[in-house]
């Protein structure tokens, strides 16, 4: 992948004129919710699961006690008070689904505690949860057990009852999925991240001592960043071993202090697209350097299962059950969901005894072939045959031209069985798969 800028300041040519870093079909695009959609979403769930792939469950605790200036998931702000009801219109949500046909013949290989920051609550609230989850829902037998959470609240007493609950299922691994976002204080500090990074890093070490998987957030493009510090958070991450890195330029979000404080100069604007380019193509070296390889749509990794995982290898069939306030990331055969909130909203309306949802969106023939390109930026192939079988024509048929020009290019390899992204198309998969689906 040695393209960008020639030595003598020359720009080599690139397929296109900046990296795209979010994908399409994302809750933002979600149609309100309808009676006519939400009666259809529930005719589906009284039908059985026929796709035969494994599930992630995924309740989210959407509170955190600290506010990262470039924040853009919904929490609120923590409060004791509302963590009991809270969960309680958790559980109920969670058994709403359960006891639908859909669910009940549905298996769950994943159950990732999401959110905002699910560390936020006591060990024995997040074991409460979790066990839960184990007696209403069919998981495997080497089921795997993920938390996401903050180093700033993550206590070894927490950590200890999440091992031991997961010790006691027999998962198959246990991950502690936090957002460091960057081991610079200087730059922590201005992203108002309240602990330091050796903090941090003291609460990774723990976590890796008592034998569970760390995955950490590291973003780079931060106000300020430099190429040193690029790399010296990457070294930082390989030095500890951690098992997973999810690697994510920083996208400022509109309405986020950051936005404000970049708009007024508080903080240095970003740096530009070709630097930024320059930046994950170094930290992409000194990982495949250290033996971690991309998985997911921004994940670098050394283990076994963070390769198989079918939350990544299921899509756009497998299913996801996303429950909690503001939970964005729920799909169910056709249908795609954004829930209720703030939590207040979100608990009366559970009470009430209907699905929290707020918007929804149902898929079309149209949009399932577009979805199934998007593996590709999963760094999944695409099964030509399969997609055949599925859609009556072959994806050079659904997409005349798109797949040419982008073989053209050398960003795509195609066979007679399947299509897959080349190394030097990693880097532009998400301009890719939006070949596929601009409107
Ligand atoms: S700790 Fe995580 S969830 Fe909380 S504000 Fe920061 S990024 Fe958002």
């Amino acid at each position: 992948m040695g393209f960008c800028m020639k030595e003598n300041g020359e720009k080599e040519s690139q397929p296109y004129e900046e990296v795209e870093n979010w994908p399409p079909y994302t809750y933002k695009e979600y149609p309100e919710v309808t009676a006519e959609n939400i009666r259809a979403f529930t005719e589906f769930l009284n039908t059985e699961n026929e796709v035969g792939l494994k599930m992630e469950l995924q309740p989210w605790i959407s509170f955190c006690d600290s506010r990262c200036t470039f924040c853009y998931f919904p929490n609120e702000a923590f409060s004791r008070k509302l963590v009991a009801p809270y969960l309680d219109a958790l559980k109920k949500e969670l058994m709403k689904y359960a006891k639908t046909r859909h669910i009940q013949t549905s298996v769950f290989d994943e159950v990732v505690l999401g959110g905002g920051s699910p560390t936020v609550l006591f060990a024995d609230e997040l074991v409460d949860i979790l066990s839960f989850c184990r007696d209403n829902f069919n998981l495997t037998d080497d089921v795997m057990v993920k938390v996401a959470g903050c180093t700033h609240n993550l206590t070894a007493e927490k950590l200890q009852a999440i091992s031991d609950f997961a010790n006691k299922l027999d998962a198959r691994c246990t991950q502690i999925d936090v957002g460091v976002q960057t081991f610079n204080d200087e730059i922590r500090k201005m992203l108002n991240i309240v602990d330091s990074a050796e903090e941090a890093t003291n609460v990774i070490k723990t976590m890796r001592d008592m034998g569970l998987y760390a995955c950490i957030d590291l973003m780079y493009n931060l106000p300020g960043e430099t190429m040193d510090t690029v790399r010296k958070d990457i070294e930082t991450a390989v030095e500890l071993g951690v098992e997973g890195i999810d690697y994510y330029a920083l996208s400022i979000h509109p309405e986020t202090p950051l936005q404000k404080q970049v708009d007024s100069g508080k903080v240095p604007k970003l740096a530009d697209s070709d630097t930024e380019l320059k930046m994950y193509l170094e930290a992409y070296e000194i990982l495949k350097e250290a033996g971690y390889k991309p998985t997911g749509h921004s994940r670098f990794s050394y283990v076994d299962e963070h390769f198989k995982e079918n939350c990544v290898a299921g899509w756009p069939w497998a299913g996801q059950l996303t429950t909690g306030s503001g939970c964005f990331m729920g799909y169910l055969g056709p249908f795609s969901y954004l829930n209720i909130e703030p939590a207040q909203a979100y608990i009366d309306f559970v009470n009430k005894g209907a699905f929290p949802i707020a918007k929804l969106s149902r898929d079309t023939k149209e949009d399932t072939m577009k979805k199934v390109m998007m593996r590709l930026y999963v760094r999944q192939t695409v099964d030509k045959i399969k997609f055949k079988e599925e859609f009556g024509v072959f994806p050079e048929e659904a997409f005349p031209g798109a797949i040419e020009r982008l073989v053209s290019k050398g960003l795509l390899a195609v066979d007679d069985k399947e299509i897959r992204v080349t190394e030097a198309g990693d880097l532009w998969r998400y301009n890719i798969i939006w070949e596929f689906c601009n409107k």
